[in-house]
């Protein structure tokens, strides 16, 4: 796709946070790294922290849902988090990028995210990060709770039947084979309690702008978000 990004050289002059939202696979990634990508700046993926809590949940046999035993394992939890298009992320000096992505982390990370403790040490990860650097970043409050003032906020949203299907043919790409009616309900499941959580539920922020992808390919998305980001940042 080089070309399409060599049509928009706006890299910004002053600091930028572009926050974007949505449910689970809806696309939010995708866009995030592509409008990092045309404008020059740094990708910031918020889930990989939510997930690699709840890898080292796993790991160590402590269930997500035993709230004390997680808040008690937080402060011996040391995340790292490279940015750029190549997101290195590591736990305790261990190189964890491929793992968070694998199913059992999936199907606990909603449990592990509802705990208080585990977003506060997330957010001050995320909000350190984008004390110095511009930043795309998406997850699911970044727009109302991370990053409030940010510069420009998309919420993302597609059909779920479409979000199934990107979905499983993201994990085979993976060599992962998973009947669609399984990824279904992991993602039912992961955006039912990401919604109805007490603190920092997903929601959309009042002044995001909704992008509906569920007709739109992936340049048109890109397009789409690059001319909000014109005429609102850069008109
Ligand atoms: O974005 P991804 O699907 O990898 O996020 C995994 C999970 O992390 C989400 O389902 C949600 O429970 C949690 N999360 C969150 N807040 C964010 C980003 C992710 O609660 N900002």
């Amino acid at each position: 796709m080089g070309f399409f990004f060599d049509l928009y050289p706006t890299m910004p002059e002053k600091k930028v946070i572009i926050a974007i939202d949505g449910y689970s696979a809806c696309g939010k990634s995708t866009l995030a790294k592509d409008l990092a990508r045309s404008l020059n700046i740094r990708y910031l993926d918020s889930g990989s922290l939510y997930r690699a809590i709840t890898l080292f949940c796993i790991q160590h046999v402590i269930h997500p849902e035993d709230i004390k035993s997680v808040v008690a394992a937080l402060p011996f939890i040391h995340l790292n988090l490279s940015l750029g298009e190549n997101i290195k992320l590591t736990m305790n000096n261990e190189d964890i990028t491929d793992e968070i992505r694998k199913t059992d982390v999936s199907r606990w990370v909603s449990e592990v995210s509802v705990i208080s403790e585990v977003r506060n040490k997330v957010n001050e990860i995320l909000r350190g990060l984008g004390k110095t650097n511009s930043l795309v970043m998406d997850g699911r409050d970044i727009g109302t709770v991370v990053f409030p003032n940010a510069d420009l906020k998309f919420f993302v949203t597609a059909d779920v039947n479409i979000r199934t299907l990107r979905r499983q043919k993201e994990l085979e790409a993976l060599g992962r084979q998973i009947t669609l009616q399984h990824v279904k309900e992991n993602l039912l499941h992961r955006d039912n309690l990401d919604s109805t959580r007490m603190d920092s539920p997903l929601s959309k922020a009042e002044d995001a702008i909704i992008i509906d992808n569920t007709n739109l390919n992936r340049e048109e998305q890109l397009e789409l978000a690059l001319d909000w980001y014109n005429s609102s940042l850069n008109g």
